[in-house]
């Protein structure tokens, strides 16, 4: 492992001696509204190592293709290498976040059928929501590769669903990133309490970034149940 390749507000992504395969670390910086909120959660980033290691295997075992090669260490991951597509995927099952602000719907409430969104991926811009017809204009996907998305988008939802309704937990939304590697669109980035809402199927306690972005307290316990009921 040597050559940093990049580096984001949660990851690092290095270089390894196979030119298609990159190892992604995870840091515990936190950083929420377009990065004006900085702080560390504790040992997050072994967390969410540990959790998106787990749910892709999952998801591999229900068929959808993900970057994920091995869990190499608490905190590394060895992935294949893909050229990300510049779209944000966000797949919702409750009204939360963003949606009820912005359409003033309310929080809580189930969402039938699943809702598909695409925001854009530019921190300089806020990370808009787009279209279908913006993702043309802009060239960020091609037709037949929004149609890909969107399926896997929803067929991720259909395996994470049951999986986390075992677990005593409610996926409430999501965001997925996918790249295209060999000319085939696979799953990357990570799932983890950082991309998703996550709430207590019985309390309906927050158990995700939510409670950093909100100043709820907690956090680490909160990171920590969900390593717990995931991986345990
Ligand atoms: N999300 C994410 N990265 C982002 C924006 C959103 O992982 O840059 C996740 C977020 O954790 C939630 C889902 O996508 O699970 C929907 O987020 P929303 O659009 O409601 O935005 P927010 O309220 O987080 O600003």
């Amino acid at each position: 492992m040597t050559k940093l390749l990049y580096e984001g507000k949660a990851k690092k992504v290095f270089a390894t001696d196979k030119p298609d395969h990159v190892v992604q670390y995870f840091k515990d910086d936190a950083t929420a509204f377009n990065a004006q909120k900085r702080g560390t959660i504790v040992d997050k980033g072994v967390v969410n190592n540990k959790v998106a290691s787990r749910l892709f295997q999952l998801l591999e075992e229900q068929g959808v293709q993900t970057h994920f090669i091995e869990q190499l260490s608490d905190r590394e991951m060895l992935a294949k290498k893909v050229a990300i597509v510049p779209i944000e995927v966000v797949v919702r099952n409750i009204v939360a976040g963003s949606l009820a602000k912005r359409l003033g719907l309310k929080e809580g409430e189930k969402i039938e059928p699943v809702l598909v969104e695409f925001y854009y991926k530019d921190d300089a811009l806020g990370d808009p929501l787009i279209t279908e017809e913006h993702v043309r204009l802009m060239k960020l996907a091609t037709p037949s590769v929004v149609e890909d998305i969107k399926k896997q988008a929803r067929r991720v939802n259909e395996v994470l669903v049951p999986f986390f309704k075992e677990r005593n937990m409610v996926l409430v939304d999501f965001k997925l990133e996918f790249g295209i590697h060999h000319n085939k669109l696979i799953l990357a980035d990570e799932i983890s309490p950082d991309t998703c809402r996550i709430w207590d199927a019985k309390t309906g306690d927050v158990m995700d970034k939510d409670r950093f972005r909100k100043d709820m307290g907690k956090i680490e316990e909160a990171y920590q149940e969900v390593l717990k009921r995931v991986c345990g």
